[in-house]
């Protein structure tokens, strides 16, 4: 971020605001992570601050401090249309385009307020006053820790502080294994464990709170894995009555594409998810080295995120995604191959 920038946001946040943070469509670790450690920042800043979240997010991320505070969207759009109206700065967190805010793309378009968009994915739009975008940072988390870092606020993070930003890096870095992991991501993870982050049972309150029938689900999951090795893809499919079928809840197929991704000699996964309610099938992609599954699902798939992590959609039922994906993976033959 500009020095300049930051000088005028420490000017800007010298004197109480109205402030809304946002994180995008249903949130994962990093977006909640990432707008809590904020919000709780902002609030010693003696901040009118309120984070609204466009929709529901998965049970494991609901133990983090300040959540029961956050808004839906989805569940109240009324008392958040008149927040979202009356705020003087809005920060979007953890994504770069209105759109990915669904519902609430509306009314943040037509906000008069200041924007202030903190992310790392790539290509982003051009609604923001201040824009802190870098596409080499693991998380909007580690981000955060910059922000408050150049805002010379490094003192004021306390454990509730740094257990949020600590879980959304843990779970965009994957555990700290993906490529985006640097030696300052582990710095960092150190210094927020020093401010009392407790990283075994953030871990644990994320990951090893598996249901009985989430696990079945993944059973099923794998049944239906399938190789493509001229392709060096593999895909996994999920039918609505499968969901139905394990009692699906929010979160529960999180991950799943990963273990397509590990299989050796593949370097391309996809998962699709059929959902009836929205009559759209739900995609994730991961590759491994160059192949760009953001170039591939905005080309594609409506969609986008990073080079080597990223989501969209099909309008068409889940055989004929399925059918469309082999089919423009053709296209994609050498490019995969030459990895
Ligand atoms: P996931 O597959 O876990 O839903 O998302 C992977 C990455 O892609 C995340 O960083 C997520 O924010 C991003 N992403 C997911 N869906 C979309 C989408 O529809 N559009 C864009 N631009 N990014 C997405
Ligand atoms: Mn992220």
């Amino acid at each position: 971020m500009k020095k300049d920038d930051i000088i005028k946001i420490n000017q800007l946040l010298k004197t109480p605001k109205q402030i809304v943070i946002v994180p995008h469509k249903n949130p994962d670790g990093d977006a909640i992570g990432s707008t809590l450690g904020l919000y709780l920042y902002l609030l010693k800043h003696k901040q009118n601050v309120t984070v609204i979240a466009p929709n529901d997010y998965p049970d494991f991320l609901k133990w983090m401090p300040g959540e029961s505070k956050i808004l839906k969207y989805e569940f109240q759009k009324e008392v958040s249309d008149i927040l979202i109206s009356q705020a003087e700065v809005i920060f979007t967190l953890d994504f770069n385009a209105l759109n990915r805010t669904g519902d609430m793309e509306e009314a943040l378009t037509s906000s008069k307020a200041l924007k202030i968009m903190i992310d790392h994915h790539q290509q982003p739009d051009n609604y923001a006053t201040y824009m802190y975008s870098d596409v080499s940072m693991s998380s909007t988390c580690e981000m955060v820790y910059n922000f408050i870092e150049m805002l010379g606020d490094k003192n004021l993070i306390d454990q509730d502080i740094a257990s949020c930003l600590y879980a959304g890096i843990l779970t965009d870095t994957g555990s700290f294994r993906f490529p985006s992991t640097t030696s300052k991501t582990h710095q960092i993870a150190g210094n927020l464990i020093k401010k009392g982050a407790n990283h075994s049972e953030i871990y644990n309150q994320i990951f090893d709170n598996n249901s009985y029938e989430r696990m079945q689900l993944l059973g099923c999951a794998l049944s239906n894995l399938k190789i493509l090795p001229e392709y060096r893809t593999a895909y996994i499919t999920l039918s609505q009555e499968e969901l139905n079928q394990f009692n699906y809840k929010k979160g529960d197929t999180e991950g799943f594409v990963n273990y397509a991704l590990s299989l050796n000699n593949i370097i391309f996964a996809a998962i699709f998810i059929e959902d009836s309610q929205n009559n759209i099938v739900k995609i994730s992609l991961r590759s491994k080295g160059n192949f760009s599954v953001n170039e591939f699902s905005r080309t594609h798939f409506e969609g986008g995120g990073h080079t080597n992590a990223a989501g969209g959609k099909s309008n068409l039922n889940l055989k004929s995604t399925v059918e469309n994906f082999i089919s423009i993976l053709s296209r994609y033959k050498n490019a995969l191959n030459n990895e």
